[in-house]
């Protein structure tokens, strides 16, 4: 057994009880710097956000910026920093990668088929991602068990193997309705949109509102089969389906 598999086994037993706060705060303890939050500003990533910032001031949070979010997403981000008084790091793609991809595929790639919009979430999220994990030894992320077929598998605490560390995911039993829950009796500020139809917000151009009832996800990549909604972030590592865009 590797280092990062014993160090998730022991984890995995210590905290096999504990509520999302206790797990925060053992990982906080065992990685100290060396951990963040990836945040994609989403309902889960504010609960964590707002749990964070009740046990620690010295939170490391981070979040990608595309160059293609809402503005709704840039408004939650500004009141996040404002409510918590946190430092969210904001992450870009490189700007020639960026260039080379629109100049050779233009700017709405993505619609044009799985591969290059593989390619798009590649340049504009997984790179400047990987940069980021490359400096810590473990990161927090919002998934869910719930959130869609394709997270069937989500453990509370993880080796990722795409990125090659640890994976810590404190609400990956909980509900839908228990997130909301948790978002409104803590008054903790969430994307406008949410309350227009969208259910999971990503980019603007590849996220539009569904239909009450429908799949949550329904809303992205919907021109795009089921089994491929993925943009990567959560990718096994042989490249097969993860558990979760951003
Ligand atoms: S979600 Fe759409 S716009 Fe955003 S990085 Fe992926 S393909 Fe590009």
């Amino acid at each position: 057994m590797s280092n990062i598999e014993t160090k998730v086994s022991e984890l995995t037993y210590q905290t096999w009880d504990s509520s999302p706060q206790d797990l925060l705060r053992v990982v906080l303890n065992e990685f100290r710097d060396k951990v963040a939050l990836s945040s994609s500003l989403g309902p889960e990533d504010q609960v964590l956000t707002h749990m964070l910032c009740e046990i620690t001031d010295r939170a490391k949070i981070f979040t990608l910026d595309t160059g293609r979010l809402p503005q709704e997403t840039y408004d939650v981000l500004d009141q996040t920093r404002a409510r918590y008084g946190v430092e969210i790091e904001v992450l870009f793609p490189e700007a020639q990668q960026v260039q080379d991809m629109v100049r050779r595929e233009g700017v709405n790639l993505f619609y044009r088929g799985v591969d290059l919009r593989r390619q798009c979430c590649s340049v504009r999220k997984i790179e400047p991602l990987k940069k980021r994990l490359a400096s810590l030894e473990a990161w927090i992320c919002g998934l869910r068990v719930e959130q869609s077929t394709t997270r069937s598998e989500v453990a509370r605490v993880a080796v990722d193997e795409t990125f090659g560390l640890i994976k810590v995911s404190p609400l990956a039993h909980w509900t839908t309705d228990q997130v909301w829950d948790y978002i409104r009796t803590h008054d903790i500020p969430y994307n406008a949109l949410h309350d227009q139809g969208y259910p999971s917000i990503g980019c603007a151009p590849c996220t539009r509102a569904v239909q009450p009832g429908q799949d949550i996800r329904s809303g992205r990549w919907w021109w795009e089969a089921p089994e491929h909604k993925e943009c990567g972030l959560h990718l096994d590592s042989d490249g097969t389906l993860g558990h979760k865009e951003s």
